[in-house]
């Protein structure tokens, strides 16, 4: 028999995210929707919120699926592949038409997590055929400046022994508290360790704290002292890329935002040592403009009304 699953208290960007959008929001993620994916013990409201959380907006489902063709086309070059520009594109353009259809038909309600569904389509809004075939390009462009990167060369010319294996929700523990850290690509060359994180969007200031959480992962994980990591960002829409500083200075900063965000979130809780939330210390944010984009609208609607 497999032992319960708790709902332990762990951190990563994305949470801090949340946390600092809108509190009700930040309480849909982490504790309203817990153990939502059991179709069969989960209560409708639970469940509910939990189908609504997986929802991503076109801007983040292409992203997503940029990120997964990347990942699938550097363990193809790991094991001696060459895979195409064009391969590539036309996989993933097929990909997309077929989790566009599915989301469409709500499949997503069956089991979010294996058929991205789009915010887009929960909420019906009305998006123009031209916009979504924008939305392909800009994933079709993302792919088209990787493979014109050196990156894959690269990768190509690594030694087995200089990939470094990153699982998709890797962690580490900070101050006691479990950290989500994923870098999208870690390697080594000579006496570097270059950490790596593709970007779709635009470049953003917080995009700098979260690979510098990177540095401290991957410090631990593989013993290597901050002044030997390279942490970058490659923004593939923009065409730009980014060094962080990682040096012991700027990642004691990142620790000092980290312990003060953890702070205020566990200020929240009405058991911090259980991890236990109540949704009515979680209000609803004022930015009401945010509500019309969020996928939990309608089940903010009364308390937005009050
Ligand atoms: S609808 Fe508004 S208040 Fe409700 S979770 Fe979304 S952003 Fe927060």
């Amino acid at each position: 028999m497999s032992a319960a699953l708790t709902n332990v208290f762990s951190w990563s960007k994305s949470r801090h995210g949340k946390f600092t959008e809108c509190r009700r929001l930040y309480w849909f993620h982490y504790y309203g929707s817990w153990g939502g994916w059991d179709v069969v013990k989960a209560s409708p409201e639970v469940r509910e919120r939990y189908v609504l959380k997986n929802l991503s907006t076109r801007y983040q489902w292409a992203g997503n699926v940029v990120h997964a063709a990347i990942a699938q086309t550097l363990e193809a070059i790991r094991h001696g592949a060459r895979p195409t520009f064009e391969s590539v594109r036309q996989r993933t353009h097929e990909l997309m038409r077929a989790q566009f259809r599915d989301s469409r038909k709500g499949t997503y309600r069956i089991n979010p997590k294996r058929h991205p569904g789009l915010i887009e389509h929960e909420l019906k809004w009305h998006v123009p055929d031209e916009v979504w075939r924008q939305n392909w390009e800009n994933a079709a462009l993302s792919l088209q400046r990787f493979f014109e990167s050196d990156w894959p060369e690269r990768a190509r010319r690594l030694a087995p022994a200089d990939w470094l294996p990153v699982d998709a929700v890797d962690s580490f523990l900070l101050d006691g508290i479990k950290v989500f850290a994923a870098p999208d690509l870690a390697l080594r060359e000579g006496e570097k360790l270059i950490l790596v994180d593709w970007k779709t969007g635009q470049p953003r200031e917080e995009d700098r704290e979260q690979v510098q959480g990177y540095a401290l992962f991957a410090a631990d994980k593989w013993k290597v002292p901050p002044e030997q990591i390279v942490a970058r960002l490659v923004y593939l829409g923009a065409g730009q890329e980014i060094d962080v500083d990682v040096a012991e200075g700027a990642l004691d900063t990142f620790k000092e935002h980290f312990r003060s965000s953890v702070e205020q979130m566990k200020a929240c809780l009405r058991d911090p040592a259980r991890n236990e939330a109540d949704m009515a210390d979680f209000p609803c944010t004022d930015q009401r403009e945010r509500c019309r984009q969020c996928a939990f609208e309608r089940l903010c609607r009364e308390a937005l009304q009050g």
